[in-house]
């Protein structure tokens, strides 16, 4: 009977971007390899934080719920009498529960190997684990794995008084750690390792490493090389989405459009072969172009784009270029040629004030953006801006996620204000899908959208200490695009007749409704119906940009409007 390999991690969610990918590559390659093909089973199981059985439970808890499935997997394989490895794949989100799961498994007599990016920056200090791997595991591991299972000593053999076997990283194993040539590597998706149908989507990597070299990110003392994944098996994994009928791809390359030719080659084949299938991209500014745009613009899909702060010496003190005119260049290409882009902002980061973070959403929104993601800052463990947080006055959690607790220019109580600035952006403006009509509401108020945030999260704040049951925002229950329209309506409401402006209401209420209604429909596939008190028409266009103007020159004309789904668009219609 052979041993069993069990792939595994604790993957933050349930949706179609939570793959357990990592672990996905790593079983392949040890079913792959010549190396252990004979040897073992290979098995691939994930965990996700949102599973009935761990949802609301301690880390502890959670990780005797990991460590028993094991052991129970281990039984139905019979590999309880046998050696069996566990090979975790760790990151900063889930680093303290795996390791709990590892130590529990290891008293049992399961040899546990561990990887992953931080890992990869200080293998010394995951003493949970027997054996940790540095860098790209998919040569590696299979390499340990034979070892350990052509040459059982006492680290294979479990151990019947539950002492711990001995602990190895890679550092001391006398195994490569040269980049892998990706033309050598197995598709975990082509090999049947990981059936992307089951998950709903797919995560697909396109390119590893990075030409830059941010302080923030492990890529931050890499190579600044980019290696392809060859054209080949990108057009074979492509064919599958297509039969598979994958609904939704998010892209792994961190600068798609770096290089234009084969940014644009992959496009057009995806736009030729899974016309349906949307796609989430990652993308950096300084290299759109309008053809490029115009490519994105052919396929249903997403561009996220890092602008991190607005600031240009706040980004040269992270080794980020930056030039502002450029990025509002290409950004408006991005808008002419109607592709859906989003922004990521960071709060926290060295030589930004909470004033200069501000500045950064305010210079977001003013570009349209569809999304806009704030992030608190993680000083990781293996980074430059780790080596260099004492110089630049960074005090930071000590264990994951490693969150900026205070910095000399942004306190801690700074750093409050812009988690709630961060929650009152994600409701209102993201999950609210404010996008088509908020710098409208924006300019009517005369207020800044940093200010409109904060005072948002004020709103809910009074609003939830007076209901039961709801602690201080943001812990707000989820909600329902309707029940966050809901709250919307009221905002806005409040603060136009703070402003005196309740004659512009009814109008910023039918525009809110309306866009809102589109919006679900085009979620949902289903109709709406709505009342306006203005023509849907003038509504839905460019009048209604300039509130003030729209209510001085066009009149109340209430409507009935229908919303429906016109081939893959949602529109309306108004009902006579
Ligand atoms: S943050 Fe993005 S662009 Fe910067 S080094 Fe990392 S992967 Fe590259």
């Amino acid at each position: 009977m052979l041993p069993t390999v069990i792939c595994t991690t604790l993957l933050v969610e349930k949706s179609p971007q939570a793959l357990p990918l990592g672990a996905a590559c790593i079983a392949s390659a040890i079913k792959q390899s010549k190396l252990t093909q004979n040897l073992c089973k290979v098995k691939l199981t994930a965990f996700s934080m949102e599973d009935d059985a761990v949802r609301g439970k301690s880390e502890q808890e959670t990780a005797e719920y990991i460590a028993q499935s094991i052991l129970q997997l281990c039984k139905e394989e019979n590999a309880v009498q046998i050696p069996a490895i566990v090979c975790f794949s760790v990151f900063v989100w889930n680093r303290l529960i795996l390791e709990k799961a590892a130590e529990q498994l290891s008293s049992k007599g399961i040899i546990t190997i561990a990887g992953g990016p931080e890992i990869t920056a200080h293998p010394e200090v995951f003493t949970a684990f027997d054996y940790t791997v540095s860098g790209e595991g998919e040569i590696k591991v299979p390499q340990l794995v034979e070892e350990l299972l052509r040459k059982p000593n006492d680290k294979t053999t479990p151990s019947s008084d539950g002492n711990h076997h001995s602990k190895r990283s890679e550092d001391s194993c006398p195994l490569t750690a040269a980049n892998i040539d990706l033309a050598t590597l197995s598709s975990p998706y082509l090999d049947g390792t990981i059936d992307p149908a089951e998950y709903g989507g797919a995560l697909w990597e396109l390119a590893r490493g990075c030409p830059f070299k941010c302080s923030y990110c492990y890529e931050s003392k890499g190579s600044k090389t980019v290696r392809l994944f060859p054209m080949e098996r990108i057009r074979a994994e492509l064919d599958l989405f297509a039969a598979k009928k994958i609904p939704q791809v998010f892209v792994l390359d961190p600068t798609y459009n770096a290089n234009k030719d084969r940014a644009l080659q992959i496009l057009k084949m995806m736009a030729q072969k899974t016309p349906d299938t949307f796609y989430y991209f990652e993308a950096r500014a300084e290299f759109i172009t309008p053809e490029l745009a115009r490519a994105f613009a052919k396929l249903p899909c997403a561009v996220q784009i890092g602008l991190q702060s607005a600031d240009e010496k706040v980004l040269q003190l992270v080794h980020r270029p930056f030039n502002k005119k450029v990025f509002t260049k290409n950004i408006a290409i991005l808008n002419r040629e109607g592709v859906i882009f989003g922004f990521d902002l960071i709060f926290g980061l060295p030589g930004e004030t909470l004033n200069g973070f501000k500045a950064g959403i305010d210079f977001a929104i003013s570009l349209y953006p569809n999304n806009l993601e704030l992030f608190c800052l993680s000083v990781l463990p293996g980074t430059d801006l780790f080596d260099r947080a004492s110089e630049l006055h960074l005090t930071f959690e000590p264990n994951p996620p490693y969150h900026i607790i205070h910095t000399d220019l942004f306190s801690k109580e700074d750093i409050s204000r812009a988690a709630s600035l961060s929650a009152s952006c994600n409701l209102f403006y993201n999950e609210g899908r404010a996008v088509p009509w908020f710098n409208t509401i924006c300019h009517a108020a005369k207020i800044r959208p940093s200010q409109f945030f904060a005072q948002f999260a004020d709103f809910l704040n009074a609003r939830n200490s007076g209901a039961a049951g709801n602690g201080p925002f943001p812990n707000t229950p989820v909600l329902q695009h309707k029940e966050i329209e809901a709250l919307q309506l009221d905002f806005v409401k409040k603060l136009f007749t703070q402003k005196h402006l309740d004659r512009l209401y009814n109008a910023a209420k039918d525009i809110i409704c309306l866009n809102g209604a589109i919006s679900r429909t085009q979620d949902s596939g289903k109709s709406e119906t709505l009342r306006l008190t203005y023509n849907a028409e003038y509504i839905y266009s460019e009048y209604a940009t300039d509130l003030q103007f729209f209510c001085q020159n066009i009149k109340p004309q209430p409507c009935n409007v229908q919303t429906f789904m016109n081939g893959r668009l949602a529109d309306f219609r108004i009902k006579k």
